[in-house]
């Protein structure tokens, strides 16, 4: 621990904290009745609810819960009082010594080690206290609750393995994980987020609607978009794309490593290795210092202070477009010019935080870049702002904030003039404006090299999810020495606008996977329809039938397996397929189709050549 809190800093809690932390002694209490050898370790509060480590013979599993929280509802019904006690640090010792610290009683044998660790660890000459309610003594800062009734609203929710303050060396405990709120309704309220979340989770989604695979052995945090996935992938892209053509975008195609280099003179490199993938020697290079015997650290600080050259997956799509800007020379009757790429990048997350799409190791930015002069940079931020508007206006994500970082002007570390910094989070202000959306302006929160905004949007079970940014630069222009000549003939340095709306391809889908539950709007579903033919006997009309959708433009398959055709509808609202085309001898008569909804039913028999024209103004009408 080595980031130990102060005093002072542990006992800001919030009132929910508060009442969080007293039922992980609570918790603690009613283990202590049914397992009175429990030895506890560490029990904060945390975002979603507490927990508490410890260790015992009895191996706590999801069984067991039921009787712990009855036994808690009994502690919280018998309102002990949290009462708090300032020690000694001796009269500390002792009552670890003898089991009396984490228990009911003083328990012979069996001293309180965790805490007597703990005590070691309190700095001298800050106040040691403990907090009692009932029979349960427990060292702890605080603060608590008033009594025990307030915990009365609580859930069991997990049990793990842990290890004593994250240390392997000092063996394992378990962490059983609970959750408390103010009240009854807040609890159901919060369970209920949490199943809907669950039913929604992508991983879980993604695997059964055959979405994408993430395998061991092409590498953790490397998504493969399978067929139905990518096709999701391309409807969203084109969809950006024709946005983008609209504003004046020009799409442009990058490699996916770059020169050590290029990389050094963006300042990505060395300094930034941590995020990413290690950098890749040139041959020679490498072939020399294997002749030569040399260590792995003589090649590692070579190639970092540049004696060695190499290559690195590139972390970024800037340093590229800048050099594709720098290409021709530029007038200001050119500017704003303005590169867009879905370019895929390269970060080094560590491996456990990674985890379907949304943690990633390799992923494709919505990634541009503008070049433009001062005077733009407000007209550029707004159509920036239009084109997120239009994407989560389309998909049916109307609410979302934005945060809006600026300098914080009492602070030398920015670079750029302060005419120009003042100029362009006044221009970001007013763009933010006219969106017309909450946000929040964060001092000191913007980067060294200029001001920023970041989205924040909330999908329909309420979770936050942050997608990407609009950031001003003026710092890349000046290192790479871009130049366009002005009205006055002379040259000046361009400002470049970053912007990656939408984060990833990958995180974006995800969150479209969950906000959905995996029903995607026609536009975007990977399957727009399949068509259903009762029995063999319509096999060949709805074969023709899959055949004009496919002409037309759908998405469609075809289900010919012999089963009932119950069990074929089943079947495809389970895929998520919007629309059902079930043909049997009635309609391959009168050559129309009996069309059901996901989630509509039944719609009644149309025309076939009905049902396309409906289809087709619906997919192009992107509606929902
Ligand atoms: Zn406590
Ligand atoms: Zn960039």
């Amino acid at each position: 621990m080595n980031d130990r809190k102060t005093l002072d800093q542990r006992q800001q809690m919030t009132d929910l904290e508060r009442l969080r932390h007293s039922s992980a002694h609570v918790m603690a209490t009613a283990i202590l009745r049914l397992w009175p050898d429990a030895q506890f370790a560490y029990g904060p509060p945390i975002d979603t609810g507490f927990y508490y480590d410890f260790q015992m013979a009895h191996r706590i599993t999801p069984d067991d819960f039921e009787k712990i929280e009855a036994e808690m509802r009994k502690i919280a019904k018998e309102n002990q009082k949290f009462e708090y006690q300032a020690i000694s640090r001796d009269d500390a010792k002792a009552m670890a010594q003898s089991g009396r610290l984490g228990g009911l009683s003083e328990r012979p044998g069996n001293p309180s080690r965790y805490k007597l660790d703990l005590i070691d660890k309190i700095p001298e000459g800050e106040e040691i206290s403990c907090f009692k309610n009932g029979e349960f003594i427990d060292l702890c800062a605080g603060p608590h609750v008033g009594y025990t009734s307030k915990c009365k609203n609580i859930k069991l929710m997990s049990v793990s393995s842990s290890f004593y303050l994250g240390d392997e060396s000092k063996g394992q405990l378990q962490r059983l994980y609970g959750t408390a709120f103010e009240s009854k309704e807040l609890l159901e309220q919060h369970l209920a987020r949490l199943d809907e979340a669950k039913k929604r989770d992508h991983r879980r989604l993604g695997r059964e609607l055959g979405l994408f695979h993430i395998d061991e052995m092409v590498g953790q945090g490397l998504v493969l978009w399978k067929p139905k996935g990518a096709l999701v992938r391309r409807a969203l892209q084109d969809f950006i794309t024709e946005e983008l053509d609209k504003q004046g975008y020009s799409q442009v195609f990058t490699p996916h490593i770059g020169k050590l280099d290029l990389y050094r003179t963006s300042g990505h490199f060395p300094y930034y290795q941590e995020s990413q993938f290690p950098a890749i020697a040139e041959r020679d290079v490498l072939e020399k210092l294997a002749d030569e015997d040399a260590t792995c650290a003589t090649l590692i600080n070579g190639l970092a202070d540049g004696s060695y050259d190499g290559y690195l997956l590139k972390p970024m799509n800037c340093p590229h477009h800048i050099k594709i800007f720098a290409s021709d020379p530029h007038s200001y009757r050119d500017l704003p010019v303005r590169l867009a790429e879905f370019g895929t990048v390269y970060r080094w997350e560590q491996s456990g935080e990674l985890g379907g799409m949304t943690r990633v190791r390799g992923f494709t930015q919505d990634d541009a870049h503008l070049f433009c002069t001062p005077d733009q940079v407000a007209a550029e931020v707004t159509g920036c702002l239009d084109l997120v508007k239009k994407v989560l206006s389309t998909l049916g994500m109307n609410d979302y904030r934005v945060r809006l970082s600026l300098r914080d002007p009492a602070s030398d570390k920015y670079v750029g003039s302060s005419e120009n910094w003042d100029k362009a989070e006044a221009a970001l202000r007013e763009a933010v404006q006219t969106l017309g959306v909450e946000y929040t302006e964060e001092i000191g929160e913007a980067a060294f090299y200029g001001p920023k905004i970041d989205f924040v949007v909330k999908d329909v079970i309420g979770r936050d999810w942050q997608l990407g940014t609009v950031q001003v630069d003026y710092n890349l222009p000046v290192r790479f020495g871009l130049s366009y000549v002005g009205a006055d003939n002379q040259p000046h340095v361009p400002v470049m606008i970053h912007r990656a709306p939408f984060g990833s391809m990958e995180r974006f889908t995800g969150l479209l996977i969950e906000h959905f539950e995996g029903k995607f709007p026609t536009w975007l579903a990977p399957e727009q329809v399949r068509v259903l033919p009762i029995s063999e006997k319509t096999l060949d009309v709805a074969e023709a039938a899959a055949t004009k959708l496919a002409d037309a433009g759908v998405r469609v398959t075809m289900d010919r397996t012999s089963d009932k055709i119950g069990a074929k509808i089943r079947l495809a609202r389970l895929d998520r397929v919007p629309y059902m085309l079930v043909i049997g001898a009635r309609e391959a008569e009168e050559g129309t189709v009996a069309v059901r909804h996901r989630d509509k039913d039944d719609l009644g028999a149309i025309p076939l050549d009905e049902f396309i024209s409906n289809i087709k103004a619906e997919i192009k009408s992107r509606s929902l």
